[in-house]
C-alpha cells in the first residue's frame, strides 16, 4: 500500500492528571478504528498549556496505555519539542495579513458583551510589541461544513458561530486551534478520532487548514462518559483515576459502553485476546449520533 493511503489515527492527552474512563474510552475506539483499517496507532502528548501540565502525569499516561494494551506506534510525540513549527505557521498567517495582535483581556470583554464572539476591537488597531500581546485570526462569512463518521453532517458560520480566535495567547501560549492543525499535518494524521465534546472545535481547525493549505483529515467524534449527574467525566468534575488492577474487566466494560456487544466468554480473557476480538469485530455505527453513555 503506497504510504500516504495508510491509515494514520492518534490519541493526543494533554498531561493534566492520569486518565479516568472517559479518556481511555476514546482513546480505545481512537485505537480500534486505526488498527481496524491496519493502520497506524501514534501517540501525542499535548503539553503545550503548561500551566495546566500536572508533573509526572505525562509518564503515567503511558504506562497506563501500557497496561491496557493499548500500545503506540514509533516514538511519543510531545508538543513542547515543536514550539517553532507553531511560530512558523503563525508567521506564515502573519505574512497572509490573517492574523492581528489583541490586548482585550477576558475581564475587558466579560464588561462588554456575555458573548462569547470577540467584538473585533481590536482588528485595526497597530499595537507595538512592548505589551502583552495575544494574536487572533481573522474570521469571514464562510460556512465550513464536514461529514463526521457519527455525528454526520456539521456546518458552521466561521463569523458568527465562531468569531475571531485566539491563536497565541499573551503568556506566548500556542492555542489549542492552531496546535493541533501543524501537529496533524507534522504526524501525518489522516484520521481523527476524538471525544464529541470537541465537535465544536472542529470547524476552526478546518478554517486554519484552509488557511494554511494543510491536508483535511477524517473525523469521528465518538460520544463522551458522564457520571449520574449528567456531567462530562473530566477532571474537573473530579474524575478517579481508571483502575489499572483489573484492566481486562476495564476494557471489557469500556467495550459495553462502545456498544460492541462483546461475548461474556471473553469476560475473563488477557487484554491482548479481548483487543483483537474488538478489532476484528468493531462497529463504530453502533455509535451514530450518540452523543454521550451515562455511567450506570
Ligand atoms: N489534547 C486534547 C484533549 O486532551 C485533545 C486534542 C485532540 O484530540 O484534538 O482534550
Amino acid at each position: 500500500m503506497p504510504e500516504s493511503l495508510v491509515y494514520r489515527g492518534r490519541f493526543a492527552p494533554s498531561p493534566t492528571g492520569p486518565l479516568h474512563l472517559g479518556s481511555l474510552y476514546t482513546a480505545l475506539a481512537s485505537f480500534l478504528q486505526a488498527h481496524s483499517k491496519q493502520g497506524q496507532w501514534l501517540l501525542r502528548i499535548d503539553d503545550l498549556d503548561t500551566p495546566r501540565n500536572v508533573a509526572g502525569a505525562a509518564d503515567r499516561i503511558l504506562k497506563t496505555l501500557d497496561n491496557f494494551g493499548l500500545h503506540w506506534d514509533g516514538a511519543v510525540d510531545y508538543q513542547s519539542q515543536h514550539l517553532e513549527d507553531y511560530q512558523a505557521a503563525l508567521e506564515t498567517l502573519r505574512a497572509q495579513q490573517q492574523v492581528y495582535a489583541c490586548v482585550c483581556s477576558r475581564k475587558s470583554l466579560a464588561a462588554i458583551s456575555s458573548s462569547a464572539i470577540y467584538p473585533g476591537i481590536c482588528r485595526n488597531q497597530n499595537y507595538s510589541a512592548d505589551q502583552p500581546l495575544a494574536w487572533r485570526v481573522k474570521t469571514d462569512h464562510r460556512q465550513i461544513h464536514f461529514n463526521d463518521l457519527l455525528q454526520g453532517e456539521v456546518s458552521h458560520h466561521l463569523a458568527s458561530q465562531h468569531g475571531d480566535f485566539i491563536l497565541k495567547r499573551k503568556e506566548g501560549i500556542i492555542a489549542y486551534p492552531l496546535a493541533v492543525v501543524v501537529d496533524d499535518t507534522r504526524q501525518q494524521i489522516n484520521h481523527i478520532v476524538r471525544g464529541v465534546d470537541l465537535l465544536d472545535a472542529t470547524p476552526k481547525q478546518i478554517y486554519l487548514q484552509q488557511l494554511l493549505g494543510l491536508p483535511l483529515p477524517g473525523y469521528m467524534h465518538v460520544p463522551v462518559i458522564v457520571d449520574q449527574q449528567g456531567q462530562k467525566l473530566s477532571k474537573q468534575t473530579l474524575a478517579a483515576p481508571v483502575d489499572e488492577f483489573v484492566p481486562q474487566l476495564t476494557i471489557f466494560r469500556l467495550l459495553q459502553w462502545l456498544r460492541q456487544n462483546p461475548p461474556d466468554e471473553l469476560q475473563q480473557a488477557p487484554v491482548a485476546e479481548l483487543l483483537a476480538w474488538a478489532i476484528l469485530h468493531w462497529q463504530p455505527d453502533a455509535l451514530k449520533k450518540v452523543a454521550s453513555i451515562a455511567l450506570p
